[in-house]
């Protein structure tokens, strides 16, 4: 029997995941592991790419078991967290310090001097990125700058983003990154294919550093014969924002799609040309195929499940995510709390490294379910702004397409379509950035021709629609306004 299964490894910023797919989308085992999380100082992230990789190939190897062999495996297609970038030695593939994660804050002030030299409108018109700590680029000269016995390595060393890592691993060698993940570096113009003389000089990066820029499907390499105990081919390959995109089939312009894991992403398809935001938003490469590429409208917003897990495990308020929902629902409002989830730095569209969270309106009647609720419509406020900030920059949301680990809260998806005023659409799978990886394994291992024949892989979804007063909308959003604001004031 031809091989008929797709093996997803979606590496994610708390999680390692390989999952297996039918060619017909349908989920048929998964396999997860959780990756320690850094924390070294405020601000700091890090994670350890030799953990991210020994824990990815034991994923694999159960998946591949569980599938009766390599040969059963049609193609692998990749997923991983974005921007988080490795250094490795080329000869031993080893890590040679650790890996810095998005979230990471350290350059801060890097980007802040970049800023004062004027040269945000310059990188914005050509990466369509702002000057923010979260790309990779100021992450890879903080390592060459930071690091001696890194930079010392000379030729033998290698950067990349997860997918480029762990792809160089599985291969033995190959060194490349997907279009997608490479838009996210600022170290690549979005209209060019390969990295950008100035943009390298500026952040002071040697190109033979960087992996080669290609496709997001396609034959990207084959998996040492070692590993699995035959070579299979790696067919797909993009950031977890963008193959989400792909999982919610958000093909034609202007369909929107929005991600609330450890961040929300939403990111709108943009078509052939790629975007400039008069609105603090970024621009970004949705898929690249055959060497063309579609855009997107990017708005990230770093804080999201983080929050709950944070409630969780640092301050105590809840057991599990979960009980932030029944806590929710068991009082009648906000009771006047609103909570500004400013944990590491905001995001767009404000852009504020240095914000730092606050908790407003609290008085003697406030219990822990108001800051819990006060949580939960945080989630829907970042998106209102963000809805905003689209609209300004001419892409008005008909509907959005949800999905990741906070959707599971049917209240906040309530919440979501009400404040958004729109159709909220949550899909039966919600694992809509391993579909997405699958979805380009398949087009690249030639299961299907194109992307849109593909999203027959896609089952359906559930409609949440508004059902807000409008009185109450508007208090709504003034006391968040009043809330965001004290928070860029500070
Ligand atoms: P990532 O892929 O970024 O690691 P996931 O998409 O797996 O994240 O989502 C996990 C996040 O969702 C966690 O931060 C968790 O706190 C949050 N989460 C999970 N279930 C719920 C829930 N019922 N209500 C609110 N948040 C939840």
């Amino acid at each position: 029997m031809a091989a008929q299964l797709i093996l997803v490894i979606d590496e994610g910023t708390t999680s390692t995941r390989a999952m297996l797919f039918g060619i017909d989308g349908k989920l048929r085992g998964s396999q997860q592991e959780e990756l320690q999380q850094y924390y070294p100082a405020t601000g700091l992230v890090e994670h350890d790419a030799a953990e991210i990789w020994t824990k990815t190939l034991l994923c694999c190897q159960k998946m591949i078991e569980q599938a009766g062999g390599a040969e059963k495996i049609a193609a692998i297609g990749i997923t991983n967290q974005r921007e988080t970038i490795v250094a490795w030695d080329k000869r031993s593939g080893e890590p040679l310090c650790k890996a810095i994660v998005w979230q990471d804050r350290r350059t801060a002030d890097m980007c802040n001097a970049l800023k004062a030299k004027d040269l945000e409108p310059t990188i914005q018109s050509k990466t369509g990125l702002l000057l923010d700590p979260y790309f990779s680029g100021s992450k890879i000269s903080w390592i060459l700058q930071n690091k001696p016995e890194v930079a010392a390595v000379g030729d033998n060393l290698a950067f990349g983003t997860i997918e480029s890592y762990l792809i160089y691993r599985l291969t033995g060698g190959h060194h490349i990154t997907d279009a997608t993940n490479a838009s996210r570096t600022m170290l690549m113009a979005l209209d060019r294919t390969d990295w950008d003389d100035e943009l390298l000089a500026l952040f002071d990066i040697p190109r033979k550093t960087l992996p080669a820029i290609v496709d997001c499907a396609g034959d990207l390499g084959k998996t040492c014969k070692e590993l699995f105990g035959a070579p299979i081919k790696i067919c797909g390959s993009a950031g977890d924002q963008q193959a989400a995109t792909i999982g919610q089939a958000c093909f034609s312009e202007g369909e929107t799609k929005a991600t609330f894991g450890t961040g929300a992403f939403i990111l709108t398809n943009s078509g052939v040309k790629p975007p400039h935001s008069k609105n603090r938003l970024l621009s970004t490469v949705l898929y690249q195929l055959n060497g063309q590429r579609i855009y997107a409208l990017e708005g990230s917003v770093f804080v999201a499940g983080s929050l709950i897990q944070w409630l969780r495990d640092k301050i105590g308020l809840i057991k599990y995510a979960g009980e932030s929902e029944e806590l929710a629902r068991s009082v009648k409002d906000n009771g006047g709390v609103y909570l500004v989830p400013a944990l590491s730095g905001i995001g767009a569209p404000y852009w504020k490294a240095d914000a730092t969270a606050t908790i407003s309106g609290l008085n003697f009647s406030t219990t822990k379910a108001h800051i819990i609720r006060a949580a939960l419509e945080a989630m829907a406020y970042q998106c209102h702004d963000l809805k905003t900030a689209f609209s300004a920059d001419g892409t008005d949301w008909q509907n959005l397409r949800i999905d990741g680990g906070m959707v599971a809260n049917d209240w906040m998806v309530q919440d979501l379509s009400d404040i958004l005023n729109i159709p909220v659409e949550r899909p039966d799978f919600i694992e809509t950035t391993a579909l997405g990886a699958a979805m380009l394994a398949a087009v690249g291992c030639g299961a299907y021709e194109t992307l849109q024949d593909a999203s027959v892989m896609i089952a359906g979804f559930e409609t949440y629609h508004p059902a807000i007063e409008a009185t109450q909308h508007s208090a709504r959003i003034a006391g968040w306004k009043k809330a965001v604001d004290g928070v860029l004031a500070s």
